[in-house]
């Protein structure tokens, strides 16, 4: 039997993450150490949020700095991870007839490479970025992803990278220890238990949990590649919490680590 890679949910919060040494990022480089090394990784970042499924299939795919406001040493930070066409391919195949193989537009975000940078700090790991179709209901990304699930048997490493509650207007800029909102912190505990629960409708359907949910994911962006990854969940696979807390009180960094 092939080693099932697992499938991570990385809550990447901040771009200075990427240049910065904390619990979030400690957590990320143990997780590279500890799991096997993958053939590639796809990557959901909720920073490639376009009108259609597109998947990057160019072999040397570019660090995109899609930020603004940040010291230069953010900018300087490369990723040169190689691209994978060939991961790209069999996305496309996975996924059926409207993906688009972009092979000279994106790239890759700050959503996979401030966290990759950390867990794959030699970037000899190929990375391939799949797009977030905006146009579609959150139910639909659950259903569309569970069609990615087997490549966990083929030693990919499936990712998102987004935060579970992610609302920049409450943001306590230049206070990020400020204490987490009640709403952030109920409906980050009610993700949390309906994820050990393993109640993937009502998170693939999460607008309809009320108030607190729509505070905490006030745009589906963030949100959405958390289902990604549980949508490749079987029913023998473990979720365990590699990381978790809260950033500036409206930031949830928590992490889910599904088999591995
Ligand atoms: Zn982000």
């Amino acid at each position: 039997m092939p080693y099932r890679m697992p499938a991570i949910f990385f809550g990447h919060g901040n771009p200075m993450n990427a240049i910065s040494t904390n619990v979030y990022t400690e957590a990320w480089t143990r997780i590279g150490r500890s799991i096997p090394r993958p053939k590639a990784i796809l990557c959901v970042s909720a920073h490639w949020y376009i009108p259609g499924v597109a998947v990057t299939a160019m072999e040397r795919p570019r660090t995109i700095h899609d930020f603004g406001g940040f010291p230069p040493e953010l900018f300087a930070v490369q990723y040169p991870a190689p691209g994978s066409p060939e991961l790209a391919e069999r996305v496309n195949e996975l996924l059926g007839a409207d993906v688009i193989l972009d092979t000279d537009h994106w790239g890759l975000d700050h959503g996979s490479w401030s966290v990759l940078c950390h867990v794959f700090p030699d970037a000899d790991v190929p990375v391939v970025q799949l797009s977030i179709d905006e146009t579609r209901p959150s139910q639909w990304h659950y259903d569309f992803a569970k069609e990615l699930a087997p490549l966990r048997d083929e030693g990919i490493l499936v990712c998102g990278s987004g935060n579970i509650v992610h609302n920049l207007e409450a943001f306590a800029w230049g206070n990020q220890s400020r204490d987490p909102f009640d709403w952030a912190l109920r409906f980050g505990q009610r993700a949390r238990e309906l994820i050990v629960a393993r109640d993937h409708p009502l998170l693939a359907g999460y607008e309809s949990m009320g108030r607190d949910a729509l505070l905490s994911a006030p745009t589906p962006e963030h949100f959405l590649p958390l289902l990604y990854v549980l949508a490749s969940q079987n029913a023998d696979d473990k979720v365990t919490f590699p990381v978790e807390g809260f950033d500036g009180g409206s930031i949830s960094m928590l992490s889910v680590m599904i088999g591995g």
